[in-house]
């Protein structure tokens, strides 16, 4: 159950500390203005938090997991990478929630720039769409955690899904699709179905893929 991990009251009170030690060495008299920018809600094993770590190697990441035990193979994951590969590697951390109730405590309005949602679990009954990690209801926190021009990324192999999450996405008056030229100069693009573990064990298996990225935009006047 979800009541056995801590969860931050407010995003103020994580402890980069801990969660990047060599950037970050005293979380009381750290730079305040530098902050998480890239979530990946239900990270799994982290394929795609390794991917993106050195590729930008500037952002602050965070993966968010709910199965305990995934969460840690990740946490071991990042530290045996950050020791094989000194220097590297430092701008990416895990934590165990459930994002779909915790969002708010982890991030401020505006404060991150892109948001990875890859091969999310389908939840085909009817009756369980409400447990969907993409809703209009979920978008409108997806939105206020995500700046002006901020990217939210998804990707799943069940079409139905595909097609549910961009009619969220579609119909959200804070979202817009990329174009064509934007996804083929966005690097992140590329990765959502190469990086991960789901993403890779669908390419072996030959099955197509659906894919929904859309721009945070500002609110109509
Ligand atoms: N994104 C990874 C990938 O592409 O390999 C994992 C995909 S896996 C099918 C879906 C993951 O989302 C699982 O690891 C599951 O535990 C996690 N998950 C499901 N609901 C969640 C929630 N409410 N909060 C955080 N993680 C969740």
């Amino acid at each position: 159950s979800d009541s056995h991990f801590p969860v931050p009251i407010s995003p103020n009170e994580i402890d980069y500390s801990l969660h990047y030690p060599q950037l970050f060495p005293s979380n009381d008299q750290r730079d305040r203005t530098k902050k998480i920018e890239f979530a990946d809600i239900g990270c799994g094993f982290g394929g795609l938090l390794i991917s993106l770590s050195t590729l930008f190697p500037e952002a602050l990441m965070i993966g968010m997991e709910l199965r305990d035990k995934v969460s840690e193979y990740v946490k071991e994951r990042i530290l045996a990478l950050r020791v094989a590969n000194p220097g590297q590697y430092q701008n990416i951390s895990v934590v165990r929630t459930n994002s779909m109730k915790y969002i708010p405590n982890y991030f401020e309005k505006a404060q991150l720039s892109k948001m990875f949602f890859l091969f999310p679990d389908p939840h085909f009954k009817e009756k369980n769409h409400r447990r969907r990690v993409i809703s209009p209801f979920l978008l409108d926190e997806y939105a206020y955690a995500l700046r002006v021009g901020g990217i939210i990324y998804t990707i799943t192999d069940v079409e139905e899904l595909g097609e549910w999450m961009k009619t969220c996405l579609e119909n959200h008056p804070l979202f817009e699709a990329l174009t064509l030229e934007e996804l083929e100069a966005d690097p992140a693009v590329e990765l959502l179905s190469s990086a991960t573990e789901e993403g890779q064990k669908v390419a072996r298996n030959e099955g197509r893929t659906f894919q929904a990225v859309y721009r945070r935009v500002a609110a109509a006047p």
